[in-house]
């Protein structure tokens, strides 16, 4: 029996380790995403199971505790949370993620005091790597969270001497570990390098644009997967080791997407000010190029232009999730087909303010899987698209992209929808998208401005439909 049970977890954690590849691999595709959260839901359940069946478990009582505790503020929060909100509450729980490897490495340190052996070099460099990345992760996600939520701004946040500063925190970093290594109990030093760990991730985050942020906390939630590798290490938990390396490498990988997606390398997004004055000031300048004359349209020729097309595209974007229109896109959609009219989605990879943003609300509409195009499969369809209709998107349609070399969105990846033989767009007025520059779209014969907020005008759309 004493046998069995070591050899079970370990089991079980194999089996949790396979669940959660599974898992992962069905995210990717909206069809089966659903399943593959409950594959991943299984697989971590069995191993909490498992890490609580180990015999280093002390104390249960304090377990269960913060079971309830977490459970009910899990439930509330995932509950309340908005769709444009989740940036923020991944930010947040990247950042508990981070503490608590932080946490497990302070309390290894403090177990090797309270014993007759000292931590080897190996036990000493692994504690150090725990405090230091789960450190950073912990406060760079909660100044994240912040500029998210527009408590801190949004704006780069620099001061004089800041790199002097930084370099200064990054020597002592350095010299610390180095003392640490031949003095692996000194409680001054190691709390030294806990404080210092904890300013480099709010200084890491400060620079860097409240747009930028959902950059940020996918590269913090790659961090946090690493720091929980290394409490792995710590705990001599294999299950712990895997899933970190798991949510390490697929926040890289998200970081990386998001990256292409805009056109930008992660260093201009950690080390430049996007979003700022600059853009702004390089929109004023190509928009002074753009021919300035808008034709608007109202909701009964809008409805006409739909009802009587053949095939309409429907490229939703950050309004339409502000909006909270998907609902009634759908219906819309719904009503279009009724008349024989061929419907599609074409979604942008960073449409919205999160990867799959779009994906999520418009499956929680449920809109069928098979009318959602990527960008690279519906693009070649825009010649032969009658209406494409823009709902609260604005820089992935944006025509600039591929040709204006000034403009700060040069060679981002966009929806062809200029190619449409007409373009619909739906939005509350000339304002910019997130990287501030005008669209020239918007000022296109073939495109009418139907303006007003996105719920309120598809809901007076499905209305007029149905009149046709
Ligand atoms: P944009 O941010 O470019 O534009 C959104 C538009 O929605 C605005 O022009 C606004 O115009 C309009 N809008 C706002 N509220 C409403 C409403 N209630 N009803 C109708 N329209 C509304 O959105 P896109 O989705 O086109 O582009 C996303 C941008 O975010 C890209 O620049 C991308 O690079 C960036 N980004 C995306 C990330 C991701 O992972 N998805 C991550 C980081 C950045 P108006 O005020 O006139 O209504």
């Amino acid at each position: 029996m004493s046998d069995f049970l070591p050899s079970a977890i370990q089991l079980g954690y194999l089996v949790a380790a396979s669940l959660f590849i599974v898992g992962l691999k069905q995210l990717g595709s909206p069809a089966t995403a659903r399943q593959g959260n409950v594959l991943a839901a299984i697989g971590m359940l069995i191993a909490i199971v498992g890490t609580l069946l180990e015999k280093q478990v002390i104390s249960y009582e304090l377990i269960a505790v913060g079971i309830i505790i977490g459970s009910i503020l899990g439930t509330i929060m995932a509950n309340t949370v908005a769709m444009t909100d989740m940036p923020q509450m991944v930010g947040l729980l990247n950042g508990f993620g981070g503490a608590a490897s932080a946490l497990v490495a302070v309390g290894e340190f403090w177990r090797y005091l309270s014993i007759p052996e000292s931590p080897t070099p190996d036990a000493t460099i692994t504690i150090l790597l725990g405090v230091l990345i789960g450190g950073i992760t912990f406060t760079g996600s909660l100044v994240a969270f912040a500029k998210l939520q527009e408590l801190l701004p949004g704006a780069p946040m620099t001061f004089p001497l800041q790199q002097p500063f930084n370099a200064a925190l990054a020597i002592a970093l350095l010299a610390g570990s180095g003392y640490m290594l031949a003095n692996p109990e000194n409680v001054p030093v190691f709390l030294g390098l806990v404080a210092i760990s904890n300013i480099l991730g709010i200084m890491f985050v400060l620079p860097i644009g409240g747009g930028d942020m959902p950059v940020v906390v996918s590269l913090l939630n790659s961090y946090s997967g690493i720091a929980a590798s290394v409490a792995g290490f710590i705990l001599m938990n294999n299950m712990l080791i895997i899933a970190g390396a798991l949510v390490g490498a697929s926040g890289i990988i998200l970081t990386q997407i998001m990256c292409k997606a805009m056109n930008r390398s992660l260093s201009s997004v950690l080390f430049s000010a996007f979003g700022s004055g600059g853009s702004a000031a390089t929109a004023g300048a190509a928009g002074a190029a753009i021919d300035k004359t808008v034709h608007s349209i109202d909701i009964e020729e809008s409805a006409m232009m739909l009802g009587y097309a053949r095939s309409v595209v429907i490229i939703p974007g950050y309004g339409m999730a502000v909006a909270q229109a998907q609902h009634a896109v759908r219906e819309l959609a719904d009503g279009l087909e009724k008349m024989g009219v061929d419907v599609k989605y074409a979604i942008h990879p960073v449409a919205g303010r999160m990867p799959g943003h779009m994906n999520v609300l418009l499956a929680e509409a449920n809109v069928p899987y098979p009318q959602l195009y990527d960008m690279d499969d519906i693009n070649p369809q825009f010649d032969e698209t009658d209406v494409a209709l823009v709902i609260g998107a604005n820089d992935v349609v944006n025509p600039a992209a591929r040709h204006d070399t000034a403009s700060p969105i040069y060679g981002m990846p966009i929806l062809e929808v200029d190619k449409a033989k007409h373009t619909i767009v739906i939005k509350r007025g000339m304002s910019a998208g997130f990287s501030g520059v005008d669209n020239e779209l918007f000022y296109k014969d073939k495109t009418m401005m139907l303006f007003g907020s996105a719920k309120d005008v598809v809901a007076k759309l499905v209305a007029e439909v149905k009149q046709l």
